[in-house]
């Protein structure tokens, strides 16, 4: 007598399970394949070997099934198989929560930043002009509670034409002044061959969004040993940023805050669009600090409080701003620099002065 239905279903079952155990031997040597080629820096794509594959089942195939449809069956599992080993290589990204759960804390001075402490106001010109309106921003902002002070000594302007910022000089002047006022100094760096120089003035470097893919600065600062506040490159993914990031962690500095700043968008009412899921995304997939510059994100002084509160709001490690004694001389971003009126302002409706001294996750409680 013939087999009925549940016969034979009885016999599939066996097979479902037979070819699970055969799928799963194959995805653990896939894996296997997958970390060599990972060590050796080969693709785990490799079309010619699938087509070797497929042609060496088509010369096996007895049927029932056509070639057509072994093809497509296998190219399921190659799929799946490098999927796998695609995940395996994220397992091991060092900015990855998978590799470091808790939140990095990042040590700056006798300052903490990240994880629940208060979150940090980074202050100061967008450049450093000269020893007078240094002195001047600093003495204001430390009178402030400021505790990071910033401001550019080499600028990256559109306009070759245009201030680039004081040098050495510019950084000199800078580290002079936050040493009188008790101030971190973080400043952009964008030549790896200024590292040295960063080293003996800056407390933090700053790797701007223009530069957040120049590889070669990326691996002279991941290997300076100094904080790194890693700005978003203006059309970067936030996956290219965070990657960024991987190179200065590769190199073993762990000392890296994130710093979302806007990107382009075909918006003409600002100067760029605040992402703020970039922050909140930022924070979710990897253990770094994440500010907000609210400054460069909008370009517009109307919009520095509401942005602050936004990123706050999405979990922001801290904010940066640009403050100016006198904004309408100022060499460069003359348009949204605040003077020191519209920062005393500014730090009243923003409730900063509660703020600094609270726990981060007290700032906005929902
Ligand atoms: C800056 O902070 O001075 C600056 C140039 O910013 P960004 O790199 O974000 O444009
Ligand atoms: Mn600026």
């Amino acid at each position: 007598m013939k087999e009925g239905i549940a016969e034979l279903r009885q016999k599939i079952d066996v097979l479902n399970l037979q070819l699970l155990e055969l799928l799963s031997e194959r995805a653990r040597l896939a894996e296997a394949i997958g970390e060599l080629q990972t060590a050796q820096g080969l693709s785990h794509y490799d079309p010619v070997r699938e087509q070797q594959m497929l042609e060496a089942l088509s010369a096996a195939n007895k049927g029932p099934f056509e070639n057509a449809t072994v093809h497509s069956l296998f190219k399921q599992i190659f799929q799946a198989s490098m999927h796998l080993e695609q995940q395996q290589d994220k397992k091991r990204y060092l900015t990855s929560r998978e590799v470091h759960s808790d939140d990095t804390v990042v040590k700056v001075g006798d300052l903490s930043i990240g994880s629940d402490h208060s979150p940090v106001l980074i202050a100061g010109p967008c450049a450093i002009e000269s020893a007078e309106q240094v002195e001047a921003a600093a003495a204001f902002l430390a009178s402030r509670g400021v505790t990071m002070f910033r401001g550019g000594a080499f600028k990256p302007r559109t306009d070759p034409y245009s201030f680039q910022g004081l040098g050495v000089e510019g950084l000199r002047i800078g580290r002079e002044a936050s040493d009188r006022h008790g101030l971190q100094f973080v400043s952009e760096i964008m030549d790896a061959r200024d590292v040295e120089a960063f080293k003996e003035y800056a407390d933090v470097l700053q790797v701007g969004a223009r530069n957040m893919q120049n590889f070669t600065l990326l691996k002279a600062v991941g290997r300076s040993g100094k904080p790194v506040l890693l700005k978003r490159g203006l059309s970067a993914t936030i996956e290219e940023w965070i990657m960024a990031a991987e190179y200065l962690l590769h190199e073993g500095n762990p000392n890296i805050i994130l710093c979302e700043r806007g990107i382009r968008t075909y918006e003409q009412f600002t100067r760029n669009t605040l992402d703020v899921s970039a922050v909140a995304l930022a924070k979710l997939q990897t253990h770094l600090p994440v500010f907000v510059d609210v400054t460069h994100s909008g370009g517009r002084r109307d919009l520095l409080v509401p942005l602050t509160k936004a990123g706050l709001a999405v979990g922001a490690d801290g904010i940066m701003i640009e403050v100016h004694p006198n904004p309408q001389v100022a060499l460069s971003d003359n348009k949204q620099q605040i003077d020191f009126e519209t920062f005393d302002r500014y730090l009243e409706e923003t409730g900063y002065h509660q703020k600094l001294s609270r726990k981060r996750h007290e700032v906005y409680a929902f």
